[in-house]
């Protein structure tokens, strides 16, 4: 298991590295910026897709599959899309295979052929899902289609981080179109609302609701909603998007459809992702300076038993009594790990339950069974308590409760303690400076502005939240009128 954790206070970026190899969640690969995730990173990873799968198909959708590769036209047909991420993508130039020039209908192994057309990896997939959609929809009876694919995407990033940003990773992309403008904006609230209520009620992490302005827009979307979220560094977190892409893939691959009165329409489209850096959110929200703090409802070990013992007729005897216990807590629907392995002593265990964020560990000995209690310990407060036997399945049930609204709490209350409202640029830089957050200021809406503060102080506008109303005030950066505050922060 290694050595301690950095602490946040002295690196906060290299705990977070450390962490996430050593609580076996994943490490780097042999490929430049992709990632090997780990069997425990991957098995909440898997509670993750398994509610929010739940939760699409609760609101309509159904999953499909759409090629890795793009071929090169198609995906220049969207051309604001296809700019914003030329930079990023990786492209298939060569093939190794091509037809022997001597004996035509023979194939023969040429390092250097060079496809007809080259293909690019996909960095997103609206590009091939709108020229498929162009085969399905004819009238609007075909609509809407409510698609999601879970698949892996690549992006060509230069600063990478476990999680957070690589180059590949794993994301789902909901991709739906619609006969009305009003049917698709309001699908693209709908899925920034069912992100906010993933990270809410699973994650325990808050998230503020808003859309992009224009500059961070995506690319080839009339209008990005976002749910930002804020990491104990006092940077935010982009963790998850809905976008309204208006018409432009519809006209870009030509997708019409015959309306009931007989006119013939460009179809209205939505897309929408969150990736596997919900797992960096996840971690950075809650975990602390002995290792990472899970939420239970994503936990994939919600409860660790280990057995203090010195022979094996104690071992006997304690095991028969966890299994009783173990049994009553699996059929609650709660996870439990029995550990009884010889190699490893408890305290070595007790670290490691610790460093893997198991919500609730409980040590059972010689003495508790002589006097039928065993111990429990919470993850997140590391308080400990002595319980009866008799009354274990109860507490552990409302325990876990009480350690997800906890962890919520806690993280709201850190997140709401670092929303700062700002009149001067000198207080903006300020806060941006030295205690980090939000900083809810009025800005004038050009991007002029929004470039000059973020060369300045590196901080972004994260989004116009919904929650803020109308409001008189004058631009933080130029004094110029402003209808609106936007929230800036330094971002992941
Ligand atoms: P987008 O299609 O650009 O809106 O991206 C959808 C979501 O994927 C974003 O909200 C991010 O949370 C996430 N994402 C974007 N780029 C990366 C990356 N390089 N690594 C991990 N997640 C990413």
């Amino acid at each position: 298991m290694g050595s301690k954790l950095t602490s946040r206070s002295a690196d906060y970026s290299k705990w977070y590295n450390e962490l996430v190899v050593k609580a076996d969640l994943a490490e780097n690969s042999a490929v430049r910026g992709c990632m090997v995730i780990k069997p425990y990173g991957y098995a909440i990873w898997e509670m993750m897709q398994k509610e929010l799968d739940r939760m699409f198909k609760e609101t309509g959708h159904e999953n499909a599959y759409f090629p890795l590769f793009v071929p090169k036209s198609l995906f220049e047909a969207e051309e604001k899309n296809a700019e914003g991420f030329a930079k990023e993508c990786a492209v298939v130039t060569h093939y190794r295979l091509k037809a022997d020039p001597e004996n035509p209908g023979k194939l023969i192994v040429d390092p250097n052929a060079k496809l007809e057309e080259e293909l690019v990896v996909r960095p997103t997939s609206e590009a091939i899902i709108w020229n498929t959609y162009k085969g399905w929809v004819q009238s609007y009876r075909d609509l809407p289609i409510k698609i999601n694919q879970w698949a892996n995407v690549v992006r060509w990033e230069m600063r990478t981080r476990l999680f957070l940003r690589t180059a590949e990773f794993l994301w789902q992309e909901g991709h739906t179109a619609h006969a009305t403008k009003q049917e698709a904006v309001v699908e693209s609230e709908l899925m920034q609302q069912v992100y906010a209520d993933f990270a809410q009620n699973f994650m325990a992490m808050p998230v503020i609701k808003g859309v992009k302005s224009e500059s961070e827009r995506f690319a080839g979307a009339d209008d990005t909603y976002t749910i930002e979220a804020l990491m104990q560094d006092g940077k935010a977190l982009q963790a998850g998007t809905s976008h309204f892409l208006g018409q432009n893939f519809a006209k870009a691959f030509d997708v019409k459809y015959t309306s009931k009165e007989g006119r013939q329409e460009y179809v209205w489209s939505t897309s929408w992702g969150v990736s596997t850096r919900l797992m960096g959110g996840l971690i950075m929200t809650h975990s602390d300076d002995l290792g990472l703090v899970l939420p239970p409802k994503l936990a994939p070990i919600q409860v660790a038993i280990v057995p203090i013992y010195k022979t094996e007729e104690q071992l006997q005897a304690i095991t028969d009594k966890v299994n009783i216990i173990a049994d009553e807590l699996k059929a609650k629907g709660i996870s439990v790990k029995f550990d009884n392995r010889d190699t490893h002593k408890p305290g070595w265990k007790f670290a490691e339950y610790e460093l893997k964020g198991v919500p609730v560990r409980i040590a059972i000995g010689a003495r508790d069974l002589e006097n039928g209690t065993l111990e429990i310990a919470r993850r997140d407060t590391l308080e400990k308590q002595s319980v009866q036997q008799s009354e274990a399945v109860d507490v552990i049930e409302q325990l876990l409760k009480a350690i997800q609204e906890n962890l919520w709490n806690r993280a709201l209350e850190y997140r709401d303690n670092h929303i700062t409202f700002v009149e001067t640029f000198e207080e903006f830089k300020e806060i941006i400076e030295n205690k980090g957050g939000f900083v809810a200021a009025h800005w004038d809406g050009t991007e002029a502005t929004e470039e000059k503060i973020k060369e300045l102080t590196k901080a972004t506008i994260r989004c116009i939240p919904l929650e803020f109303k109308e409001e008189e005030g004058f631009c933080v950066f130029t004094g110029k009128p402003s209808g609106k505050r936007v929230l800036f922060a330094k971002a992941y």
